[in-house]
Order: structure tokens, then C-alpha cells, then sequence
């Protein structure tokens, strides 16, 4: 049997190894348009040591990817965070990030004195007691729309699209309830299914009791975990152990159908292919379906995709820099470009142990394309700005040792209200189609984790079928 995917992504690198696992008689070729493989992994090799410029860490509490990293050989590469607090920057101040909540959606105003007017905290506090939300289970909306809703704007413009754009690049008006806070769609549909009142602040309530009664059974196991040398040895581990010819500068721009008897493919690999995995975004993906499953264009193109950049820079000297693992900022503070700031060195023991201080600026949201497409010098000197303005540390000062700029245009879904049916919609068209599989971010979910469940899961309706 031979079989190509497209795309040497997480996703794409996945499928093939565990293709190869299954049945190493496969022949398998990976096309990947770009000169490197790993896609949004990408490490790069700072003097002081491997530097990740895309995802920098995975959620451990999804202890499958941790398997899988083991039975890669990983094991021994995986390490914690120093469990160092970040902090938040709002109204033109630093402050502890609020503990308890969802996203930055509280269940009460407790802790948010500092950050929230008089105003809002009264009304977080009595939305349990006014008109209870007419929700149907199943159902969906943005999470902006929910919120503002039902506690106020402040609360969205503040708090939860400064949390939610740390994750997803796009703010809270732009992302939908069920694929971002999935936890909190369920407990909404839990309090409606119960005949309840249904409200905000007791469906967040429902989240924080089940989370921590979930961490009492988990305490050791650190919420997030990454690699000693980056996402590299997962990329470089998963190509090394694939069994598959990694073509590179392979631009893919057409599949069709062999008359019913397998695949061709336009740019890239050789002859017919009996099955065919597409690991590439939704937009690519609509494209390359065009002529077998034009159906499914529609819905990938629904699937809107935000823009981001990451400056990666080294500093000699720590001194000045909080103690704390980043900052995000709240959105639409005046004086600052950047939407987050990671710590890394503080963050990551085996960063920090590099001395001097490693630290990430992160540019961008969904709808903001000019940012990430500043010039490189300006994007650098906002970086350096906007530290020096929330922190007080002056970056040039501390002697400026490594700079890397990486720019993510289209680099992550964004996941608006019935993101999950659209896909499913997508998956439904493409699934008539024999041999023929798509997998990747706009699929699964955002995370490393889910990227790697869900490629697995491709594989073995591929082979099974
Ligand atoms: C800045 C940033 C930070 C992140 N941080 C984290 C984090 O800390 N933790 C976490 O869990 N997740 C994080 N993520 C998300 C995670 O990195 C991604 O969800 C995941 O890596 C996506 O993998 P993928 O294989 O689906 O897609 P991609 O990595 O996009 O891979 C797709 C591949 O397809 C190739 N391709 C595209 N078109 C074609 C074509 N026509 N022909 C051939 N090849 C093509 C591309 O070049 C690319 O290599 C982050 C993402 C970004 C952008």
C-alpha cells in the first residue's frame, strides 16, 4: 500500500508514525511545502541552548500525549515549569493573575478588586440571582456574547479575552463557548439537563468544584510539561521513527482521483497513492478538496484563521526582570502593542539554569493582520517597549545577546461559535470519499495533545478501513 500525507506538521508526522507502527510494509511520503518539518514547532538554535518560536509547552494533565512521548523515547526529555505565578496588566498596572474562574470568566467578584470596577464586581455578584439563562443543551454562542450578557463588557474587554488571546489569538467576541471552554459548555448543559436555574456564575462554580476535586487525584502531575530541547526532539523523534520519505519543498496544489483507483497528486510525491492524509490548515485543505470533495469547501472555509508573532529574545543580565513566568495584557491598553510576554527562563527551570534571561513577546489576535506584518526592527522595538513599560525592565540595557522574529501568519484556527459542527460537517463530506483522511489543528483543538489524539484516531479509520 503506499499513502501520502501532506503537510510534516505535528499532525502530519503523527499519522505517519503511527502508520508505520501499525504495518511498516506501508510505503508512506510525507509533502511538505516548507523547507523545514514541524509546521507550528519550531525550535531554533539559540547560542544559549534550543529556543521554541511556536508552541512552547503541552497540557500534561492529558496524560495520553505524555504516553505517547514516552513510547517515542521522550521520557527522560520531558521537564515542568518552576510553577512560578504570571501576572496581569491592566489599567496600566501589574497584578497578580486572578486565581479561581474560567478563562478569566469568574464565578465571583473575589480577587478582582484591583482589577474591575465597583460597578462590575456587584453585578458578577448578583447574576445568580437575576433571570436565569434560557440555555438548550447543545447549544453555542461566543463567548464575549455570553459574557457580556450576563456580567458585563468589562469583564470580556478586561479579563477573558486577555486569557482567551493568550491561547487562541483571537478575542473572546470570536470564539465559540462549546470548542474554547468546552468545560463550561458542559456544566451549562449539566445545570439545563438538571432543570436548575441556569446561570454563569453557578455554571463556572460547577467547573472550579470539579477541577479541583480533579486535581486532588492528580496533585504530581504538573498541569503543563515540555522538552529539555525543545518541540525539536518531538518533530526530529517522530521523523526519524516514521519509516516515511520526507519530501521537503513539496508544494501540493491538486488531488484527484486516479479513475477510482487511488490518488494523484499535483506537486509533489510519484505515481498513485491507495490512501491520502491532508495535515494542512482548513483553507489549504478546502483548496486540495476541491475536485474530490467540494462539498466540504464551504465549511474549512469557515474556519477563519488569526495571525500572530513571537520575538524571541535573550537578555544578558535577569536583574529587574519580575520573578514571575510572563504577563498578558489586557486588551486595548493604550502604550502596548504586545498581547503576552513569557518569561521563559523564569517559567522553565532548565531555561533559567542558562542564566541571563530568556523571554518571549507575543503580537497578534484574529482580525490584526498588521501587526504581525510589522517590519522585523519595529516589532523588536515594541517588544523592548512594551517590557519596559509594564516591567520597568529596560531590555537594551541588560545587553540584548539573541534576537529571533517568527511570524505565524494564519497560524492558528479560530474556533467561533459551532466550530465543532462545521467540522463535524466537513469530516461528513469528507468521509465519502474512500482512503481519504484530514486532520490537524482546525480538527482536533489547538493543543499538542489533541493535534496527536486525533491524528491517531485518522489513522486507524485509514487502515481499518
Ligand atoms: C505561536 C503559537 C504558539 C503555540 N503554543 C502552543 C502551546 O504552547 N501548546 C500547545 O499545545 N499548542 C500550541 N500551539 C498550537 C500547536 O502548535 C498547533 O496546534 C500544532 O502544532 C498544529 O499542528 P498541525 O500539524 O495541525 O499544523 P501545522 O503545524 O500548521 O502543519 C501543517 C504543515 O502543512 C504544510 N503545508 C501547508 N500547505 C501545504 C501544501 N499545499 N503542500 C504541502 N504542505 C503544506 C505547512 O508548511 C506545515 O508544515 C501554538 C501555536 C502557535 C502558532
Amino acid at each position: 500500500m503506499r499513502i501520502a500525507i501532506i503537510g510534516a506538521g505535528l499532525a502530519g508526522l503523527t499519522a505517519a508514525y503511527e502508520i508505520h507502527k501499525t504495518d511498516p510494509n506501508i510505503h508512506i511520503d510525507v509533502l511538505e511545502a516548507g523547507e523545514r518539518i514541524g509546521g507550528k514547532l519550531f525550535t531554533v538554535p539559540f547560542a544559549s541552548g534550543p529556543t521554541d518560536m511556536g508552541a512552547e509547552a503541552y497540557l500534561a494533565t492529558r496524560t495520553d500525549a505524555t504516553e505517547f512521548f514516552h513510547e517515542l523515547g521522550l521520557g527522560d526529555s520531558l521537564v515542568a515549569p518552576s510553577g512560578a505565578r504570571s501576572q496581569f496588566y491592566a489599567g496600566g498596572q501589574l497584578r497578580p493573575m486572578p486565581r479561581g474562574g474560567v478563562m478569566g470568566i469568574p464565578s465571583s467578584s473575589e480577587g478582582l478588586e484591583e482589577i474591575l470596577s465597583e460597578k462590575t464586581r456587584e453585578l458578577i455578584d448578583a447574576e445568580a440571582l437575576t433571570v436565569p439563562l434560557d440555555w438548550q443543551v447543545g447549544a453555542d454562542q461566543t463567548v464575549g456574547a455570553l459574557v457580556r450578557a450576563r456580567y458585563s463588557d468589562e469583564v470580556v474587554d478586561v479579563l477573558v479575552s486577555a486569557l482567551l488571546g493568550g491561547v487562541y489569538s483571537s478575542s473572546a467576541d470570536d470564539l465559540g463557548i462549546r470548542a474554547t471552554v468546552p468545560a463550561l459548555a458542559a456544566a451549562l448543559d449539566r445545570l439545563a439537563e438538571s432543570g436548575e436555574p441556569v446561570t454563569l456564575s453557578g455554571a463556572v462554580k460547577l467547573v472550579e468544584t470539579e477541577r479541583a476535586e480533579a486535581r486532588k487525584n492528580t496533585e504530581t502531575t504538573p498541569v503543563f510539561q515540555t522538552f529539555r530541547g525543545g518541540y525539536a526532539e518531538l518533530y526530529e523523534a517522530l521523523a526519524d521513527q516514521c519509516g516515511a520519505d520526507i519530501h521537503l519543498d513539496s508544494f501540493v496544489s491538486a488531488i484527484t482521483s486516479a479513475n477510482g483507483a487511488g490518488f494523484q497528486i499535483k506537486g509533489g510525491g510519484e505515481g498513485t497513492y491507495d490512501r491520502v492524509i491532508l495535515a494542512v490548515p482548513a483553507p489549504t485543505a478546502a483548496v486540495l478538496l476541491r475536485d474530490l470533495a467540494p462539498t466540504a469547501g464551504p465549511h474549512l472555509k469557515a474556519i477563519k484563521l488569526a495571525s500572530s508573532a513571537v520575538v524571541g529574545m535573550k537578555f544578558d543580565s535577569a536583574a529587574g526582570l519580575p520573578e514571575v513566568s510572563g504577563v498578558l495584557v489586557a486588551m486595548g491598553e493604550p502604550d502596548v502593542t504586545a498581547k503576552a510576554f513569557t518569561f521563559s527562563s523564569n517559567k522553565w527551570p532548565h531555561l533559567g539554569e542558562r542564566g541571563g534571561a530568556l523571554v518571549r513577546a507575543s503580537f497578534g489576535r484574529l482580525g490584526d493582520e498588521a501587526t504581525a506584518r510589522m517590519d522585523e526592527d519595529d516589532l523588536v522595538d515594541a517588544a523592548l517597549d512594551d517590557l519596559q513599560t509594564i516591567t520597568g525592565f529596560d531590555g537594551r540595557a541588560a545587553g540584548l545577546e539573541e534576537i529571533f522574529v517568527q511570524r505565524w501568519f494564519g497560524g492558528l484556527p479560530s474556533y467561533g461559535v459551532d466550530h465543532i459542527a462545521t467540522v463535524a460537517a466537513a469530516r461528513t463530506e469528507i468521509s465519502q470519499v474512500e482512503g481519504l483522511e484530514a486532520i490537524g489543528a482546525w480538527t482536533s483543538g489547538v493543543g499538542v495533545p489533541a493535534v496527536i489524539a486525533d491524528a491517531r484516531a485518522a489513522v486507524a479509520r485509514l487502515l481499518d478501513a
